[in-house]
């Protein structure tokens, strides 16, 4: 089944990576269910057993999405970054974390104050080799959390070879998959991954919800993300006198966003993450050779220019402010993009004064503008952004 997208027309959204459009499929599934809307987990009543049900048969399919395995826990959060605070509360005391200087904000600061953070590395052999090292200095089984594909670059990570090194050193890994889950098949079983967090508002459920998923048995053995109603199997009249649930139950305290997941499922069951992938490879690949043949115009990346990625690209245009670019394509030209550091303020900087260093060029702006494409993107949508950069 072909996934399509609402929108707006004569705008051009290039601006997928920040949040999605909203899914056709998700839109149908929320609309159908808003009559039935009731109590999750709550009520004896028809609209409370339906939207309960609802809400269970959701889980299992961004479950099986995201291949998780029999055992894992798939817990609905509101985006990728509460999933990863959460994972970062549920870590047994003394396990030391490993990331990258890469990650995204969500990836990099709900870590334990002294979480190793690699440099960035110049490609994905040598992110391995890092890790590797890395883990043969710790005395504890660790912790590696890394995304699956950079929300700068659009650049992927080796995630099945790092997950063989973590697996080899005793440690789990944890990927952010929320700029992979949107343009690239993931699974947690196949890639041999202990966790994934993913946002639904870049998967195309806008609806404020997002997933951890993955090994329970940390999960069950942490105390309550949120502690409240529907995190308990029973209380008592002394304040000690608590015994919590365990499952997914455990961490999703107070009535749940019903609608999200229902939404974030609807996406899970119609979209194709192959698919996807071939028509917006050639997409990418047309946007990165048109940028290359503007004069000062310079793309930020941390590997190879032939390295695999999704459909993300970051840039600065020399001796123009990001900012002011990014407001003259939304006036002038209808166009949407972003600018700044996108939530990734050591990377971006980083690969910026890269740039700089490659090209030659000292009048690169201290921010960059980034093009991001998905479902609903075409030719001609990439055509604009090149002609009106040009111009
Ligand atoms: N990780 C990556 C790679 C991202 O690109 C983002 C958002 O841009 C996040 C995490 C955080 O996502 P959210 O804002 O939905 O929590």
């Amino acid at each position: 089944m072909t996934t399509t997208v609402l929108g707006v027309p004569d705008q051009i959204n290039l601006d997928y990576a920040a949040t999605a459009p909203c899914a056709r499929a998700a839109a149908d599934a929320v609309a159908e269910l808003l009559p039935w809307y009731g109590s999750v987990h709550r009520g004896a009543g028809a609209l409370s057993q339906r939207s309960t049900l609802a809400y269970e048969v959701a889980r299992q399919a961004v479950g099986d999405f995201l291949g998780a395995r029999a055992g894992d826990h798939v817990i609905f959060t509101r985006n990728t970054t509460d999933a990863l605070n959460l994972l970062a509360r549920a870590l047994p005391a003394g396990t030391p974390v490993v990331t990258y200087g890469a990650e995204h904000h969500a990836n990099l600061l709900p870590w334990p104050v002294g979480a190793v953070r690699l440099p960035v590395p110049d490609s994905p052999g040598a992110a391995i080799r890092a890790l590797d090292a890395a883990l043969r200095q710790l005395d504890a089984p660790a912790l590696v959390a890394v995304t699956g594909a950079s929300n700068v670059t659009g650049e992927r990570w080796p995630v099945a070879e790092l997950a063989a090194v973590a697996h080899r050193h005793g440690a789990r890994i944890a990927v952010d998959a929320a700029q992979l889950a949107p343009h690239a098949p993931i699974d947690i079983a196949d890639l041999d991954l202990d966790y994934v967090a993913v946002s639904g508002h870049k998967l195309y459920a806008p609806f404020g919800a997002g997933v951890l998923a993955g090994r329970g048995d940390w999960l069950d053995a942490a105390p309550p993300y949120l502690t409240g109603g529907g995190a308990t199997r029973h209380v008592g009249a002394a304040t000690h006198d608590v015994r919590w649930a365990t499952g997914p139950a455990r961490h999703e305290a107070g009535t749940p966003n019903l609608l999200g997941a229902v939404a974030l499922a609807a996406v899970c069951t119609t979209l194709d993450p192959t698919a996807v992938q071939a028509t917006e490879r050639a997409l990418v690949a047309r946007l990165r050779a048109g940028l290359a043949e503007i004069p000062g115009v310079a793309e930020l990346r941390m590997f190879d220019p032939g390295a695999e990625r999704v459909g993300i690209v970051s840039f600065v245009v020399a001796g123009r402010d990001s900012a002011e670019v990014a407001a003259e394509l939304a006036r002038d030209h209808g166009i949407g993009v972003r600018d700044g550091l996108f939530c990734a303020h050591p990377l971006t900087r980083r690969l910026i004064a890269e740039a700089a260093a490659r090209t030659g060029r000292r009048d690169l702006p201290p921010t960059a503008l980034r093009a991001s494409v998905g479902l609903g993107t075409t030719e001609s949508d990439v055509e604009a952004l090149l002609s009106a950069l040009c111009r």
